[in-house]
């Protein structure tokens, strides 16, 4: 049967509920992450890729909340892998773990409300494709300013900017949406991170543009200078940048990397996905499937 982590245990899915007073349900005061799982056929193994990584992450977006997380990051670790285990899945999965504000009370505020934390797991297949590449539109909506959120928290009410840009998207016809900085320039996808290959060089806007830092932006970095000796640039992105790129991809732990060919009706190159961003994806995808034994150590064997 489906189980959850819910109040302090595993349960059947359908009793992980939450009443509808609950804060987090009425004010968006919850911290989330999500963390893959690869599947390794030939090794009947499943591997969670930079698990502790998120955790450390969900723990500075919680202290960003006044939320308490009460396990440890090893504890944390563990009810991940166990929540893994007991589902029992043979195929990609995405791990979702939360930190809420858990008391059923009206009335704004973060302190002395009491919170919890959950967690969940889903099979997870492609989020968006990665093969012949996607056409991205320029959000209407701006990224929300670094003076009104915490940088760098992962904060469920944050997430009505990043499902607003992803819903002009589809309903203009497009695979997804970047979102510019409040003062213009080039900030992330609704929910990934996005890099530029031009001139033999990577390019990604700096943390400063209310980006998330994002765990597979750090990879590729690292992944680009060890494996292909590519030096990535952070630094402010224009708009019009994005059109003359040589390559353009987005990339998070749901979009994996995506080549991005199109920008509204701008070609990036020549409209396929570029050689550089196709070696990253070799690269990254046997390394998260725990094929290059090199990467072993991102890996959390489920199994
Ligand atoms: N930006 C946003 C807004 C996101 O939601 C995500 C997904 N967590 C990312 C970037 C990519 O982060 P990561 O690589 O850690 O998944």
């Amino acid at each position: 049967m489906k189980t959850a982590f819910f109040k302090g245990k595993f349960v059947p899915f359908k009793q992980a509920k939450i009443g509808i007073m609950t804060h987090a349900f009425n004010y968006g005061t919850a911290v989330f992450e999500g963390i893959r799982g690869y599947w390794n056929k030939n090794k009947k193994q499943l591997y969670i890729l930079k698990m502790r990584e998120h955790f450390e992450r969900l723990e500075r977006s919680a202290i960003s909340l006044d939320i308490k997380i009460k396990y440890s990051l090893e504890e944390l670790d563990d009810i991940a892998v166990e929540l893994a285990r007991r589902n029992g899945y043979k195929e990609d999965i995405y791990i979702r773990p939360l930190a809420y504000k858990s008391e059923e009370k009206i009335g704004l505020g973060l302190t002395g409300i009491k919170d919890d934390f959950c967690a969940f797991v889903a099979p997870f297949g492609l989020y968006l494709d990665i093969s012949k590449g996607i056409r991205v539109c320029v959000s209407s909506w701006r990224r929300i300013p670094l003076e009104s959120l915490p940088l760098g928290a992962k904060i469920t009410g944050a997430y009505v900017n990043s499902s607003l840009a992803k819903a002009e998207a589809v309903e203009k016809k497009y695979d997804e949406a970047i979102l510019l900085a409040p003062k213009g320039t080039v900030a992330e996808g609704s929910g990934e991170n996005i890099f530029i290959v031009k001139g033999g060089k990577l390019i990604t806007p700096p943390l400063t543009e209310i980006i998330l830092p994002g765990i597979t932006r750090l990879t590729l970095i690292e992944l680009a200078e060890e494996e292909l000796g590519l030096e990535t640039i952070e630094r402010h992105v224009n708009l019009p940048e994005l059109y003359e790129a040589d390559e353009l991809f987005l990339c998070g732990t749901g979009a994996q990397i995506s080549p991005v060919v199109y920008v509204e009706k701008h070609k990036i190159a020549d409209g396929k996905v570029g050689k550089i961003t196709k070696k990253l994806q070799q690269i990254y995808f046997s390394a998260v499937k725990g094929e290059n034994l090199k990467y072993l150590s991102w890996l959390t064997p489920v199994y």
